[in-house]
């Protein structure tokens, strides 16, 4: 009897699976359908879900395509969740030129090309990537998706110029490339970089982060780099990256490049572009450029003297000049006493006046 009952309760359970089944085959591909669909407002529609729900924003890109021949890496971001980055701020403008350079106008960073990061193809192959359209993922992978263990996380260095000026570096960045824990940070006083003048409170500024790379004294990865530029620029994006890599072990495309004019010896700014991998630029997505300035003080990038509002306007006193050097000194300065009568010179002048002439401030007395 019992038995009979359950019988009769599993065929009635069948009659009512089969209306249950289609339907669910009938949800399946419509799911399927708004899943791989092309269609641009099923993929709109999709990518607003998949970031509503928390979830990567699979297959992005056809975004704009980069002017200077570099792949797109991929979709537009706004609306992701790119904390720390103050979009309102920043003004749109197009890919750099060296001639026509970002103004600094009271900003940290301007973005560049829209904000949105792009890459030499190379930048994105060293990193086990494949193109896929405009996008990348990582061999083997279907829907265009990055596998992590099939990454090859490094770091590249460009090598000095003729003038002896960084070029660029960039890298796949992930735990494998940071600092370990508790690990020190080593000299980095051993490097002067190109423009590097005593006195100037110039600061060694790296490309890519000591906490990102754990690259000490590397000179191609060392710049000559205002204090501004140091902390109000670059920090605040490297802190952003880093703090994504502890937080999710993934990857991060990373090309910082210096930006010269002509065959000025100080970089005028910092280009930094950063695409975060595995989520495809949910989480790190930036392209900006950074100012090497400080605000109210004056800097010739050929020399690396740095005027401040306050020396600008210094009246005309006597400063001795060592002929030979260049240097000038306060003639209290002991560098003054050891110097030889022969290359000794006695001015009233403007420290501009001599800075312009081409002498350069003792390092000791910091005239
Ligand atoms: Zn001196």
């Amino acid at each position: 009897m019992s038995q009979e009952k359950s019988k009769d309760r599993r065929s009635e359970n069948n009659h009512r699976r089969s209306p249950a089944l289609a339907l669910l085959l009938a949800i399946l591909i419509v799911a399927a359908f708004f899943v791989m669909s092309d269609v641009p407002f099923v993929k709109s529609a999709r990518d607003s879900l998949m970031q509503k729900l928390g979830y990567e924003a699979i297959d992005q890109g056809n975004g704009n395509e980069g002017t200077n021949g570099n792949g797109n890496a991929g979709g537009d971001n706004t609306g992701g969740k790119n904390s720390g980055v103050k979009t309102t701020e920043w003004d749109t403008s197009s890919d750099l030129d060296s001639a026509a350079l970002p103004e600094f106008n009271g900003q940290n960073y301007v973005k560049v090309s829209g904000g949105i990061p792009a890459f030499p193809d190379e930048v994105y192959e060293r990193a086990g990537l494949i193109k896929d359209g405009d996008d990348w993922k990582t061999k083997g992978n279907l829907l265009g998706t990055v596998d992590s263990n099939k990454l090859t996380p490094y770091e590249y260095y460009g090598s000095l110029d003729d003038l002896g000026r960084c070029t660029y570096a960039f890298g796949l960045l992930g735990e494998e490339t940071m600092p370990q824990n508790g690990q020190e940070r080593g000299d980095i006083s051993s490097v002067h970089p190109s423009g590097w003048a005593k006195a100037q409170n110039w600061e060694r500024c790296h490309l890519i982060a000591w906490a990102l790379s754990d690259e000490n004294a590397n000179p191609s990865n060392l710049i000559t780099g205002t204090h501004y530029l140091n902390y109000d620029g670059m920090r605040p994006l490297e802190e952003e990256t880093e703090h994504y890599i502890w937080n999710t072990g993934n990857h991060v495309l990373y090309y910082v490049k210096p930006w010269f004019v002509g065959d000025e010896l100080v970089a005028r700014g910092v280009q930094m572009t950063a695409w975060s991998v595995e989520d495809k630029g949910e989480g790190i997505s930036f392209n900006v450029y950074c100012f090497n300035v400080t605000p109210n003080a004056e800097i010739n990038y050929k020399t690396g003297i740095v005027t401040t509002e306050e020396q600008a306007t210094q009246d005309a006193r006597v400063y001795v000049i060592n002929t030979r050097s260049g240097v000038f000194h306060y003639p209290t300065c002991d560098g003054v006493k050891e110097m030889s009568e022969h290359n000794k010179k006695t001015v009233t002048a403007t420290r501009t006046e001599l800075t312009s002439q081409g002498y350069t401030p003792c390092g000791a007395c910091e005239p």
